[in-house]
């Protein structure tokens, strides 16, 4: 069996989710009370391969919220992750992913040295990022969604923000290995970071946001802020893709501009629906009963293949040979990279 363990975008986002939950006391409640409350179960899930091939799965909703990082509720935040961990764990789910912030808040706060919940043992070994098949499809998305709007990849300049980051990373490694991109930009606040992957990758340049978006025609946003940021659009150039990958997003706004084209990053839609209650309610998707997360999916599709390892892993390990690997996976299994509805791929 696999798991997903989830969280809600903001306080107001949970607040209204809550009571279609099942939880109405949950409804009118602050922030002080998440810090509080205790994971749940709240989805049982069933997914059938194109293979056809069924397996079975759960939603842990983790009660985490951006805001307590936000607010620098650190202690509160950490709790979330590892009892929502212990909670999959005593379920006997067998490989579970950790969405959006989980794996993030894992990382930073170095809770590998955390080994016992109350009465659990927890078994790292049965938990994943997600982050590899997250960085494969958002590499799909560049290849395929460029190809979409007619721009030239060996003539390209693509900036990733968030580059030095597990997700950014990777996309680099593959962009820079399968790809002939003309320019790289790497964008993060911490410059050594930037700097060691720049030895590794052996090019790109390292520039600040303001500098690198009026240069790029592509952007992928891979940076982990709990919170989206505001950009001028007047100063991008056109076409522009942007490839948003970000949980919670890391554009603020819905940007409606000729010439500028969003696509929401990190996506797969899966060739048949999936049986599940909980995507219709977290309201994150336009096809709820087909498109989800791609690191969700990456714990489907280890139960599938009954790989039960973390497959995803530390930080800025993720190679280019795991990347195919759980490439062919994913599409053995039936789910693709989300692209524009509109234009032919
Ligand atoms: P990491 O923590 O490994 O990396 C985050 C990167 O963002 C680092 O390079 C960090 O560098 C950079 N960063 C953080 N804040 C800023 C900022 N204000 N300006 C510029 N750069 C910044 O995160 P992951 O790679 O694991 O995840 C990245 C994003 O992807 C997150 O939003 C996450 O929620 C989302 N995600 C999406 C998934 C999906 O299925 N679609 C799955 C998993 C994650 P520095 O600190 O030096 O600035």
């Amino acid at each position: 069996m696999f798991g997903l363990i989830g969280h809600l975008n903001s306080l107001e986002h949970a607040q209204s989710v809550a009571k279609e939950l099942g939880y109405p006391e949950y409804a009118d409640q602050g922030l002080d009370f998440w810090c509080s409350a205790p994971p749940q179960i709240v989805d049982d899930i069933k997914v059938t391969s194109v293979t056809g091939q069924q397996i079975e799965g759960k939603y842990v909703e983790s009660c985490f919220l951006p805001e307590m990082l936000a607010t620098r509720r650190i202690k509160a935040a950490t709790r979330k992750i590892i009892n929502a961990m212990a909670h999959a764990q005593k379920h006997g789910i067998d490989i579970t992913a950790l969405g959006g912030f989980s794996s993030i808040i894992f990382e930073n706060f170095n809770l590998q040295q955390i080994k016992q919940v109350r009465n659990v043992q927890l078994k790292f070994e049965q938990f994943t990022t997600g982050n590899t098949h997250t960085a494969y499809i958002i590499c799909q998305q560049v290849e395929q969604a460029a190809r979409q709007l007619g721009i030239d990849l060996n003539r390209a300049t693509v900036a990733v923000c968030g580059a030095s980051g597990d997700i950014g990373s990777a996309v680099c490694r593959w962009l820079n290995a399968r790809t002939d991109v003309a320019d790289l930009l790497l964008i993060a606040r911490n410059q050594e970071r930037l700097q060691t992957l720049q030895a590794e990758l052996g090019r790109g340049k390292i520039l600040d946001l303001e500098t690198a978006l009026p240069q790029a025609d592509i952007v992928v946003w891979v940076a982990s802020m709990p919170k989206g940021i505001e950009i001028d659009t007047q100063m991008l150039k056109q076409p522009c893709l942007m490839i948003d990958g970000g949980y919670p997003k890391n554009l603020a706004t819905k940007i409606q501009h000729p010439g500028v084209y969003i696509l929401n990053g990190g996506i797969v839609e899966h060739s048949l629906d999936i049986d599940w209650k909980i995507m219709k309610i977290v309201n994150f998707m336009d096809v709820p009963a087909r498109q989800l997360f791609a690191c969700f999916a990456e714990s489907m599709l280890l139960e599938f293949e009954k790989v039960y390892t973390n497959f995803s892993w530390g930080r800025n390990q993720i190679t280019v040979t795991k990347m195919d690997q759980i490439g062919q996976m994913s599409r053995k299994h039936g789910f693709r990279p989300l692209l524009f509805e509109n234009l032919p791929v």
